[in-house]
């Protein structure tokens, strides 16, 4: 991790110990601090909205109010997860590495590439084509391609 990552993980275990010597450190603590992950995601969507000035009684936000908004969701995630695991730096670190490598090795993912469109995955050439689709659930689509890749090995 950066230092600057690292630095952040520090102070969000600076906010974390404040709020256990303030509020405790029971179970209904540690549903507090997830809701309030929720509350700053909402907060961000309303950002958003704001910033397309959807609403014209608001008036127009700023994309920078939607980039505020997500740190406070990050910063909440952080002091959250401090009720939930002891090494919540450790725990992302892997975390993100992981799913940083899955993107890199081109894993497979099933997708539908709009409400009525086709399926397709983002590994392999693996579709199901769009008048088709409608008959089948996700699931299925996730099934069919998993037997189509170990039926055909697929480089990487
Ligand atoms: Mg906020």
């Amino acid at each position: 991790m950066t230092d600057s990552a690292t630095d952040a993980f520090a102070q969000a275990r600076r906010i974390s110990q404040r709020l256990d010597a303030v509020n405790g450190t029971d179970e209904h603590e540690y549903l507090i601090r997830l809701l309030k992950v929720v509350e700053e995601a909402g907060e961000a969507a309303q950002a958003y909205i704001g910033a397309t000035g959807q609403n014209p009684r608001k008036g127009v936000t700023h994309r920078h109010d939607v980039a505020a908004e997500l740190c406070d969701v990050i910063v909440a995630a952080m002091v959250a997860m401090h009720g939930f695991h002891p090494d919540p730096q450790a725990l992302f670190g892997e975390f993100i590495k992981e799913k940083a490598d899955r993107l890199d090795a081109g894993t497979h993912l099933v997708y539908r590439d709009a409400p009525h469109g086709e399926y397709r995955c983002t590994g392999c050439a693996f579709r199901i084509p769009e008048d088709q689709a409608d008959e089948v659930s996700y699931d299925a689509a996730q099934r069919a391609h998993d037997a189509a890749l170990s039926a055909v090995p697929v480089p990487h």
